[in-house]
């Protein structure tokens, strides 16, 4: 048990055993709650199981901005681009997507610099807090990450990238030639330079992370209940979880169910903009190489990165709901972009994994992080778009600040559920 518990009998129910949930259940009981985590699958099963393991705390600029909205018609109309928005979900899109357009605006995309600046800048130590604390600092690498381009033309954006990166703190060296071949053997001759982030970390393997987290959450006396949470209502100071089977009543409710997250605040009368941005993957489990480092295209838009399980190679932005099944052609995309980059890869006989999860998105690409308006023993943790993984700790450590009354260092009030 960890020294900093402090025995209690409040109880909380996290709803959603992602790896924001289960960094949400382990910080409750560091507080000394007693916690019930509901989810209807095994733990780390849904986005957070086959992400690319990276944690990104240079992205600071939101998805939405006025250089992505001036390339999306070319990124779209490419048949390998990055980006895709099945027919049969577009009508249902259209609506988001205004909102998404509308988050360029300078106000919004203020917000939403000093909101992602203000996690990133405290999640690798957040997430040290965490890790530390469950003897699983392992689970932390600390590799590097290579942000590489092929145009030789594009030196000068890579300057200017890294100018904008020291502007935030952020240290990298511009890579060419025989140094960048040193880094990375296995990179293709096409690739000409490369940002290298000397710092950077990525977890040894999401879902690896997500099983450590949630054997020490049970070690801890936690309970598991592996059940669809159908309801969650408050029932005067306290709040009331109903699952199929049967219905709980805890003192405290953090909803932390990723996309899903929509559903239940629906039924509490809360309407949040929340999508499913669809990402894919391929794993690699013995390509015959490792790539040392986490690898990132600047012009392709996709990252391959080294993990316990295998080589990794993440990416694409679909914008297709919840109901759609993945598509085949995603998988081509991203094994004929690997392959250009990394021709180690061109063996036929390679065995590859295939997957496609759902980033739980907001317009602004801020989270959630709130209580809810009417009824404080409800907090809301989801919405972490393509960085869940990296601010999961952090949002861990706010939610449990919020819950407790405890000011924070930074501004909550641009995670605010009611901000749309
Ligand atoms: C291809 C891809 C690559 C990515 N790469 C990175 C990366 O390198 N770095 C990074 O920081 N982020 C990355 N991300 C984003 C990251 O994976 C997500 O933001 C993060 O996993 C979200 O975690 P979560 O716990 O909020 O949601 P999830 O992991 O989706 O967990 C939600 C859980 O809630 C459960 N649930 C939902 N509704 C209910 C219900 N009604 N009852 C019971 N249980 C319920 C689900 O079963 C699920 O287990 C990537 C995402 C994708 C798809």
């Amino acid at each position: 048990m960890s020294q900093n518990v402090e025995q209690s009998n409040a109880t909380v129910a996290v709803v959603g055993a992602g790896v924001v949930g289960l960094c949400c259940a382990l910080e409750a009981q560091r507080k000394g709650y007693q916690v019930t985590l509901f989810d209807r699958d095994a733990a780390g099963c849904g986005a957070s199981f086959g992400n690319a393991g990276y944690l990104a705390t240079e992205l600071l600029e939101p998805l939405s901005n006025p250089k992505v909205l001036r390339s999306a018609l070319s990124l779209w109309l490419s048949p390998k681009a990055p980006l895709f928005l099945p027919l049969g979900y577009f009508h249902r899109i259209v609506p988001w997507l205004l909102r998404f357009v509308g988050a360029a605006g300078a106000a919004t995309l203020r917000r939403s610099r000093k909101g992602l600046m203000q996690l990133n800048r405290e999640a690798i130590a957040a997430w040290q807090r965490c890790l530390e604390d469950i003897g699983a600092t392992e689970q932390i690498v600390k590799s590097g990450y290579l942000l590489v381009w092929e145009s030789a033309d594009k030196v000068d954006e890579a300057r200017q990238h890294q100018a904008w990166l020291r502007e935030h703190s952020i240290e990298t060296e511009l890579v060419q030639g025989e140094r960048l071949a040193q880094l990375e053997p296995e990179l293709a001759k096409r690739v000409n330079h490369a940002l290298l982030f000397p710092d950077a970390c990525r977890v040894s393997e999401p879902y690896q992370l997500c099983t450590r987290l949630f054997s020490a959450f049970i070690e801890r006396g936690g309970v598991f209940i592996q059940q669809s949470v159908t309801q969650v209502r408050p029932s005067g100071q306290q709040v009331t979880v109903f699952t199929e089977a049967q219905d709980h009543r805890y003192d405290a409710a953090m909803i932390c169910a990723g996309v899903w997250s929509k559903t239940l605040l629906r039924d509490m009368g809360i309407n949040v903009p929340l999508e499913a941005e669809r990402g894919y993957h391929l794993t690699i489990p013995e390509a015959g190489f490792m790539l040392r480092h986490t690898i990132g295209s600047a012009e392709r838009r996709f990252v391959m990165g080294p993990l316990d399980s295998g080589l990794r190679v993440v990416g694409m932005t679909e914008l297709g709901g919840l109901k759609l099944p993945p598509f085949k052609q995603r998988f081509d995309v991203l094994r004929y972009h690997s392959r250009q980059l990394l021709p180690g890869l061109n063996t036929p006989e390679l065995e590859v994994s295939e997957w496609m999860g759902h980033r739980p998105t907001l317009p602004d690409s801020l989270p959630v992080i709130d209580r809810h308006p009417q009824h404080p023993q409800i907090l809301f943790a989801f919405g972490h778009q393509h960085l869940g993984l990296t601010q999961a700790a952090v949002t861990a450590e706010l939610t449990l600040k919020l819950l407790q009354n405890e000011a924070s260092m930074i501004d909550m009030e641009l995670f605010k559920v009611n901000r749309f």
